[in-house]
């Protein structure tokens, strides 16, 4: 049997919940719903993937992994998560009801004011999470980027923006 979380509430979690915890990283939310169901999120000492488990009544440690082991830990963790919300969630995932967010994803649901309503550009790379917005970065930044990361050609690039 597993134990649940006890300072989670026994429900999914609502997406503005969410991104109001500065320390949660990956989840998977049912977007239609704004529900979160589970998420990475970084303790003290220790990374944690928990999982909303119905059956369980609440939310359960996925798995736990040091801090230390950053590289290492962060692609178990990850790999966790993957794993459970198949084997938990499997036909919602493969229907696209349920969809992993990643950070780069998680920055586009907290997009700044400014940004929002159209004051500001926001640079948004189509291969990877790079993700900024004209108050972080500046547009020579982000085509470095796709330049160096994604090797696209100065046309190419300029293209994107
Ligand atoms: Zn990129």
């Amino acid at each position: 049997m597993s134990k649940t979380v006890s300072k989670l509430p026994d429900s999914p979690l609502d997406l503005e919940e969410v991104i109001r915890m500065d320390e949660t990283y990956e989840y998977c939310l049912f977007s239609d719903a704004n529900e979160v169901v589970a998420i990475l999120i970084l303790g003290n000492e220790k990374a944690h993937a928990l999982g909303y488990d119905e059956e369980a009544g609440g939310w359960v440690v996925v798995q736990s992994e040091p801090i230390e082991s950053q590289a290492e830990g962060h692609e178990r963790i990850e790999d966790a998560i993957d794993d459970w919300a198949v084997s938990n969630y499997g036909d919602e995932l493969a229907s696209g009801e349920l969809e992993m967010v990643t950070p780069g994803q998680r920055k586009k649901n907290h997009r700044p004011k400014a940004v929002e309503e159209g004051f500001e550009l926001e640079y948004d790379c189509p291969e990877c999470d790079f993700y900024k917005t004209g108050l972080t970065a500046a547009p020579q930044e982000f085509l470095n980027h796709l330049r160096n990361e994604h090797d696209y050609s100065s046309e190419e690039a300029h293209d994107v923006l």
